[in-house]
């Protein structure tokens, strides 16, 4: 592997004895090493409440990587690179010892001052651990220092505010990676290739060509263990104002000049600044929220969500998100842009799919045509359909439904350790592109805080779908009152040419 493609840096991680730091950050970074993706210089210093001595931490990174990729190669060389801090984030004095552990790790692995400050933490920590980093010296490095912050990134646009203001005092914009695991993912890299590279695509990426665009984000799990966090957030502010927006401006931004970290931001941030904003009682037009009831699936009966563990009996939080979005400028004029997104529903998948407009006129007019459509598949599977209408050999001259695919293989898991090793690397490399930037994020929260803000008005006629289906009624007649209907997304599947 070309040395510059290496990584030297000290990777210190808060909240290292977590579920996130054990399923996806480990793995990740042992994909990295067993790549060659990181030089000999690296050192991972895991910082957590619970006392741990140095051996025991490189035996649950071990453990937590055989478990999730089955391989140990080399597996006591990597984890030899790991270190323990037992530290309460909240007690300023133990800096001052996590200080001279970097220092000296810095000098016995030759790490040139890069340091990767992880926050895998509950969200009201960032901001206290940011000011400690900086006030306690383990910000003046010589080299690089980035902050890699994970979701949700504020409640609402003050409390983003706030936090922001925190974290900008030690980091400078520029050093401040916020994580969306979905910008990690294959496939929702893939949107601007498939734009921008194809000549078939880009001159049709509009409202001239295209009817809707419709992107599925649907969960068959419900609120599991995480209902305490859940009932504080909601598919609003879990799904929408990050994973959901942030596919939206990828399909509708306009080509960037470059694919440069500032250029490619900045016309993201222009499509946030396009979408229209819905407030008062025209959310009701634009948004439905659901929460699911009980249900039968597999065989199975499951509970309702305010029949889950630490949620309340009468719970206005919502477990599903419709909506139709608006972005009033000159290439998505009159285009719906619909998502959907919820807990329990019939089917587990992530998929865009772009309608296009009908032609004119319809030769072959013993069949209705379909439209032309480009299914975006994200996960679990990965690749893409385009469905055109040709004619079967021996059959009349008739327009019947073909599809062409192209499949991604191997990848069947949701929110895959993949990305967030895409992630790890790009943040090494100081490659900011697929992080998500404050005005992306201020933007964001200004938007979804107006629903939220129409939301709490009124209680909501919950429960209103039943676990197993694909939503509340309303979801469907969001998009018929415009004369569409939700394509099926479990009967969108990609076909496997591979297999
Ligand atoms: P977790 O509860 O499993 O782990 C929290 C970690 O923080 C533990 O290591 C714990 O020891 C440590 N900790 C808690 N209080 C501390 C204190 N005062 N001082 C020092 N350490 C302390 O949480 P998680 O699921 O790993 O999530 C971490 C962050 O990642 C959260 O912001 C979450 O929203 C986000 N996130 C998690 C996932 C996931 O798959 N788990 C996915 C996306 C985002």
């Amino acid at each position: 592997m070309d040395e510059s493609k290496k990584m030297t840096s000290l990777i210190m991680i808060f909240g290292a004895t977590g579920d996130l730091a054990k399923r996806k950050l480990f793995p990740s970074l042992y994909r990295l090493f067993d790549k060659g993706r990181l030089s000999d210089q690296f050192a991972v210093v895991g910082v957590a409440r619970r006392p741990l001595s140095n051996e025991e931490f490189q035996n649950s990174v071990k453990d937590s990587v055989v478990s999730s990729l089955g391989k140990d190669e080399k597996i006591d060389e990597f984890a030899s690179h790991f270190y323990y801090h037992s530290h309460d984030v909240t007690n300023s004095s133990s800096y001052q010892t996590l200080k001279s552990l970097a220092n000296d790790l810095d000098e016995h692995y030759g790490l040139q001052g890069n340091r990767m400050f992880y926050l895998a933490m509950a969200p009201e920590f960032f901001g206290t651990i940011a000011l400690h980093l900086k006030s306690d010296g383990l910000t003046e490095v010589k080299g690089y220092k980035r902050l890699v912050i994970e979701k949700p990134f504020g409640h609402d646009l003050p409390s983003a505010k706030k936090l922001n203001e925190q974290i900008r005092t030690a980091f400078s914009e520029e050093e401040i990676y916020r994580i969306d695991h979905y910008l990690g993912k294959e496939m929702v890299r893939n949107i601007e290739v498939i734009r921008f590279a194809n000549a078939i695509f880009e001159p049709l990426w509009n409202n001239r060509y295209i009817a809707n665009i419709q992107i599925t984000s649907s969960e068959t799990l419900g609120v599991e263990e995480r209902g305490r966090y859940y009932e504080n957030s909601g598919a609003l502010r879990d799904m929408v104002q990050n994973h959901m927006l942030q596919m939206v401006a990828l399909l509708a931004m306009e080509p960037p000049i470059s694919l440069k970290t500032e250029d490619v931001r900045s016309e993201k941030v222009r499509v946030f600044r396009s979408i229209r904003n819905i407030q008062g009682e025209e959310v009701n037009n634009y948004f439905v929220r659901g929460q699911y009831g009980e249900g039968v699936v597999e065989n199975e009966k499951l509970p309702a969500y305010r029949d889950e563990p630490m949620v309340d009996k009468e719970s206005n939080t919502e477990t599903f998100v419709a909506a139709k979005i608006m972005i009033d400028n000159f290439r998505w004029a009159g285009v719906p842009f619909y998502i959907r997104t919820g807990k329990r529903m019939a089917t587990k998948t992530t998929k865009i799919v772009v309608q296009f407009k009908d032609i004119p006129m319809n030769l072959y007019y013993q069949r209705e045509l379909n439209p032309n459509l480009l299914v975006v598949h994200i996960q679990p599977e990965e690749g893409i359909t385009l469905h055109l209408n040709a004619k079967k050999a021996g059959v009349h001259l008739d327009a019947y439904e073909e599809k062409l695919s192209f499949a991604n293989t191997g990848v069947n898991a949701m929110n895959t350790p993949e990305g967030y090793e895409k992630l790890l690397y790009d943040c090494m490399r100081g490659d900011a592109t697929n992080f998500t930037h404050w005005d992306e994020v201020a933007y964001s929260w200004n938007f979804v805080d107006k629903i939220s803000a129409a939301w709490t008005q009124s209680k909501a006629d919950y429960p209103n779908y039943e676990s197993g289906s694909m939503g509340p009624k309303a979801a469907d007649e969001l998009l018929k009152k415009d004369g569409f209907s939700w394509w099926h997304v479990d009967e969108l599947d990609v076909i496997d040419l591979c297999k």
